[in-house]
């Protein structure tokens, strides 16, 4: 953490937030050290006063941890992320990312289940403030069938209408600078619905998880939501709305 403000007041960014993962499906290793996260962030903020570190969390699956959910958030993060890794698929919950499981037959199946995972976590009471990573299968999507947003549009406007009408933001998600044709989530075709759709803002997020990739892809993420018509704040550490 400490490389990683380092590595903010070089490049010049004006704040960075550290959006520690709560993620309870995985058991005892997803569970969140309070102490010592706030601890870290204490002390990255003694270190780096120029810097506006912003604490932060990524719940993962909120909605099917409720309880678990109040208890974290009785903490003041400044930045609450929410988002969806896993699927229920064929009896057994899954992460996207799980290497052999996104096959070509059932790839196409199995992202509409991810997109209504999406919209059950939006229809939730579960309180966050940015949604993460949209369309995260993606990532990892086999070479056959190709992936085509237009084959999920119904389901991606379901998601972005409800993302609308709860005023969350849209995270902006350049997975480490990584090739945006696949890792670029969401891309352009998914943030013109967004903006069709009655969404209003939108994050950035590199999801580094080591200082080199900090805020890679973001030029290319900056120049896509401008054109999307969304606009810079005066204050540079804000989200972005149109
Ligand atoms: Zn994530």
């Amino acid at each position: 953490m400490q490389e990683s403000c380092h590595r903010a007041v070089e490049l010049g960014l004006p704040a960075i937030a550290f959006t520690e993962h709560a993620d309870w499906i995985r058991g005892p290793a997803g569970v969140f050290d309070y102490d010592g996260y706030f601890d870290s962030i204490e002390r990255c903020r003694a270190a780096h006063p120029s810097l506006r570190i912003l604490s932060g969390v990524e719940l993962g699956e909120p909605h099917r941890y409720p309880k678990e959910t109040r208890a974290l958030l009785a903490a003041p993060f400044d930045r609450v992320l929410a988002s969806v890794h896993c699927v229920e698929w064929k009896g057994e919950t899954t992460d996207a990312c799980e290497q052999g499981f996104l096959t070509p037959t059932d790839v196409v199946g199995i992202f509409r289940v991810y997109l209504r995972e999406v919209l059950a976590l939006l229809e939730s009471d579960q309180p966050f403030q940015v949604l993460a990573h949209l369309d995260y299968p993606k990532r990892y999507w086999p070479s056959r069938p190709g992936y085509l947003e237009s084959h999920y549009e119904e389901e991606f406007r379901a998601v972005l209408h409800a993302a609308a009408l709860r005023e969350v933001a849209l995270e902006v998600n350049t997975t480490r600078g990584r090739n945006p044709g696949r890792h670029l989530c969401p891309g352009p075709v998914v943030l013109n619905w967004w903006r069709e759709e009655g969404g209003r803002t939108i994050s950035f997020g590199s999801d580094a998880h080591s200082p080199d990739a900090l805020a890679a892809g973001f030029e290319l993420a900056r120049e896509l939501a401008a054109a999307a018509g969304f606009k810079p704040q005066a204050d540079p550490a804000a989200f972005w709305f149109r």
